[in-house]
């Protein structure tokens, strides 16, 4: 019978204080959630992470303090080895992993060291981030070369900033000589002025420079285009400089 249930408008219950609602927490904000400190210092640690806002960083120490204890176990163990073990790869500036007892050997990542890749043929980006993009379109076969950053003339970064003699070493290197350099710095007015900045400098070598095709949207990140569009870009690639 309906009329034992009362309406879904009725504001509470008259014979409770308040009408039966719960009033908010004092303080809420500055205390999230009242989480124990050493469960908040992880909240506020992951928090940390890029992307990873309040919430989420709250909702992922839960998880590992509760259900997740042996991700937690791992990611522990993971994470206290990772320093140790990583290092910029000293041909191209990607990650590369070492062994424990590697010294101070230079590193190689798994690109450089693949030797069904195309040594002819290198791809110049920005970021590792955009390097591994590019990776995840699999239209790419060649080498890459990490830059670091890019030219900025509103941020007062110039030419000199750029790792130009690495690269020039790296295009002239006897072992692997490059054909074609293949631009794919993003196309924002800093990509664009890197991009005209590197076929200057490696045309003056007699390289073969092309450049990404449009398609990825100007301003926009390589990152975030999506493996479709950033594959068109490669292989649609033009002739630069
Ligand atoms: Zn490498």
């Amino acid at each position: 019978m309906t009329a034992l249930r009362p309406p879904a408008s009725l504001p509470g219950s008259p014979n409770l204080p308040n009408g039966g609602r719960v009033a908010p927490a004092a303080g809420f904000r500055s205390a999230p959630g009242g989480l124990p400190g050493r469960l908040s210092r992880v909240a506020q640690l992951l928090a940390r992470l890029p992307g990873v806002g309040e919430k989420t960083a709250q909702r992922f120490a839960l998880f590992l303090a509760t259900g997740g204890a042996d991700t937690a176990r791992e990611l522990g163990g993971e994470l206290a080895e990772l320093g140790g073990h990583i290092r910029p790869c000293a041909r191209c500036g990607h990650i590369a992993e070492v062994a424990e007892d590697s010294g101070d050997a230079p590193a190689l990542c798994a690109i450089c060291l693949d030797t069904r890749r195309d040594g002819g043929l290198l791809c110049i980006v920005a970021r590792v981030q955009d390097l591994l993009a590019i990776e995840r379109s699999g239209a790419m076969r060649g080498r890459y070369f990490v830059l670091g950053r890019l030219l900025s003339p509103l941020e007062g970064v110039g030419a000199e900033e750029l790792p130009l003699e690495a690269l020039r070493a790296r295009v002239r290197d006897p072992e692997e000589p490059v054909r074609e350099v293949l631009v794919a710095t993003p196309p924002s007015v800093d990509g664009e002025a890197t991009a005209l900045l590197l076929a200057r400098e490696l045309g003056a070598l007699g390289i073969q420079v092309t450049r990404i095709a449009s398609g990825v949207p100007h301003g926009g990140d390589l990152e975030f285009a999506d493996q479709v569009t950033l594959g068109r870009a490669i292989e649609g690639r033009k002739h630069f400089g």
